[in-house]
């Protein structure tokens, strides 16, 4: 783990975003021992998220201290692993998946807090809604009981045009602005990952997840 780096993150957070935001670290820990991830929140990490079930259910009971958060593509017949136990899960990315949520929060007894994905890119390996459908989806999934929705996560396609990736966060962060007047739960814009948090927080993000920034590369295997 790079402790200098992570202690560059949780201070750069600090900093706020050009909106006046606090801007939350989220540890992407895919990958990462309990150990190395327990030492990271004890250095001052407070989030860490996981993007798959199986990996979150063999490490959560091991991390204490850190809120939990879920980033990956999520399938309907896990979401009884998470609801619950992850204080936000970012990738909802489908009216179902929203209602197996709703479901399960409601069985609980419990409001579970969510973020709705786009695929800002319109990029066919991605998930999430298009920038299109967002709205009237979300119309829906708002109607859904024991959900608290409190914003928006994207991910930016891995391109060196610069100028895009400013382009697609413009695009996200209006949406986001659009939608936060009409819901006042909305407070978070998930966008940002180690090779564009920079981009993504001038441009009005007030989430990053960083995962090799801090942890060092993995070999992911796609998402
Ligand atoms: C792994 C991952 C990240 C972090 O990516 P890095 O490039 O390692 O910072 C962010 N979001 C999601 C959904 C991820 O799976």
């Amino acid at each position: 783990m790079n402790e200098h780096e992570l202690l560059r993150l949780i201070d750069f957070c600090k900093k706020g975003n050009p909106y006046n935001e606090s801007i939350t670290l989220v540890g992407a820990t895919k990958m990462v021992d309990v150990q190395t991830i327990n030492k990271a929140v004890s250095l001052g990490l407070t989030t860490v998220a996981e993007n798959r079930v199986q990996e979150f259910r063999e490490k959560y009971d091991l991390i204490k201290d850190a809120n939990h958060h879920f980033i990956g593509h999520l399938q309907s017949n896990k979401v009884k692993y998470l609801v619950g136990k992850v204080k936000l899960i970012h990738s909802v990315d489908s009216f179902s998946l929203a209602q197996v949520i709703s479901e399960k929060a409601q069985k609980l007894g419990i409001s579970q807090e969510i973020l709705i994905e786009v695929n800002v890119g319109g990029e066919l390996s991605k998930s999430g809604f298009s920038l299109e459908n967002v709205e009237l989806e979300l119309e829906k999934i708002v109607k859904l009981p024991s959900l608290r929705i409190s914003g928006l996560m994207a991910m930016l396609p891995k391109t060196d045009d610069q100028q895009l990736k400013i382009s697609l966060c413009k695009e996200m962060r209006a949406l986001f602005d659009k939608l936060k007047e009409k819901y006042i739960n909305f407070t978070h814009l998930s966008m940002g990952m180690s090779e564009d948090y920079e981009i993504a927080v001038s441009h009005g993000s007030n989430m990053i997840r960083i995962g090799s920034l801090i942890f060092g590369k993995r070999n992911y295997g796609g998402n």
